[in-house]
């Protein structure tokens, strides 16, 4: 199944979140945030759980959610949604294996832009599928319409999307998502739009493809609440969709799963119903946490890509000296006391200009930035 890709592996993000346990290193590799979202999220859980909402919940998710993302959806992007065009999952994790799974057989091609989160590849694999790259340039990372147009084939099933884009932070601007749109509706390929990102960005807001020309029933939007609401580990995702394909996504979904977490879905409708001020405190923070990360690793005199959205920073590691990201990867927990990743998880063998690049969180506390940035500054 993992292919010549190797796409079964241990992913890259537990490999180096052990390592980093192991040897005490700060930990900028996998993305989770070292603090607690809103206090009143985490109450409400607690509520839930209190008030003895813990036994299996409808299938498609606890309506409260599913109107909450009906109403996020309306306020920030002005989409509409029936009730039936929503899917609560298990994280984006699981509305992402769901959609793929559904709609891939064996040999079809599933195409994504590269580098691509590990996730892609893995689910197509399990389908039996082929995911088919279009590469980004490395600078501003944008999708070229062009290029995506030329990956298309007969087999080709579906279009996987990620903006704010992981691992790169770059925003799709609406210029290019309406050109994929367009060439999406023309080809009648799907396109499974990963968003999870969609609150966290620094300069342009995120507009989804949805709201950009995509037909409807072409459009598989999916998103969580782990990175707006800072609760990675709690996975309660959703997916967006006209009924029919909310159907038969959930008709794999429910043997994925059944069913998510049950109390915590009304503590993620409750985050999602939270005043605009939330959002733009969030922005805010997360933009502060941006600029000092990319002035530590700047210091050291890596080249920084500052990314616009997200999680992540991408760094090239080549005027350290370094050719591989993968070698400094895995010496740099001993060596200097910091965990990251290299990028090249991300991509197909090939990408040499991949090869030197390095992913740094910085959705972490204003100390723990610091102390990488100050560790990483005596390595180099
Ligand atoms: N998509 C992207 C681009 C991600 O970075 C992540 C993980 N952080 C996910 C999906 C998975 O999200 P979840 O934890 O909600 O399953
Ligand atoms: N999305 C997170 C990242 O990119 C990791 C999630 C995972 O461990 N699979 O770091």
């Amino acid at each position: 199944l993992a292919g010549d890709d190797g796409a079964l592996r241990p992913t890259v993000f537990a490999e180096m979140t052990a390592i980093a346990a192991e040897t005490g290193a700060v930990n900028l590799g996998q993305g989770f945030p070292d603090f607690d979202g809103p206090p009143e999220i985490l109450e409400a859980a607690r509520q839930a759980i209190a008030d003895g909402v813990n036994q299996y919940g409808p299938g498609r998710g606890n309506p409260i959610l599913i109107d909450a993302v009906r109403d996020q959806r309306r306020r920030h992007y002005g989409l509409e949604h029936a009730r039936d065009e929503v899917l609560i999952t298990v994280g984006a994790t699981e509305a992402i294996s769901a959609a793929l799974l559904a709609y891939c057989d064996t040999g079809d091609e599933v195409i994504a832009f590269e580098p691509y989160y590990d996730e892609y590849a893995a689910v197509a694999a399990l389908a039996g599928a082929k995911l088919v790259p279009v590469a980004l340039q490395v600078g501003d990372f944008q999708p070229d319409p062009a290029d995506l147009e030329r990956a298309i084939t007969p087999r080709t099933k579906a279009i996987v999307l990620n903006s704010p884009h992981n691992p790169t932070g770059a925003v799709f601007t609406p210029e290019r998502l309406r050109a994929i749109a367009e060439i999406a509706n023309r080809h009648g390929i799907l396109v499974i739009s990963d968003e999870v990102y969609e609150h966290l960005t620094f300069g342009p807001r995120h507009v989804p493809i949805a709201a950009l020309g995509l037909d409807p029933d072409l459009s598989i939007a999916i998103s969580s609440g782990g990175k707006t609401f800072s609760v990675t580990g709690w996975k309660v995702g959703w997916a967006v969709s006209t009924p029919r394909r909310i159907s038969e996504i959930t008709a794999v979904k429910q043997y994925m799963s059944f069913v998510g977490s049950v109390p915590l879905q009304p503590a993620i409708a409750l985050g999602l119903g939270l005043s605009d001020a939330f959002f733009d405190t969030l922005r805010a923070q997360f933009t502060a946490k941006r600029d000092r990360l990319v002035e530590g690793l700047e210091a050291t005199g890596m080249r920084v890509f500052t990314p616009e959205s997200g999680y992540f920073a991408l760094a090239d590691v080549a005027p350290l000296g370094h050719a591989s990201a993968t070698e400094l990867a895995y010496a740099l927990p001993r060596e200097a006391g910091v965990a990251a990743v290299p990028v090249s998880p991300f991509a197909r063998p090939g990408r040499d200009d991949l090869r030197s690049i390095m992913r740094f969180a910085f959705c972490k506390r204003d100390e723990t930035i610091a102390e990488a940035s100050k560790r990483l500054q005596e390595f180099a």
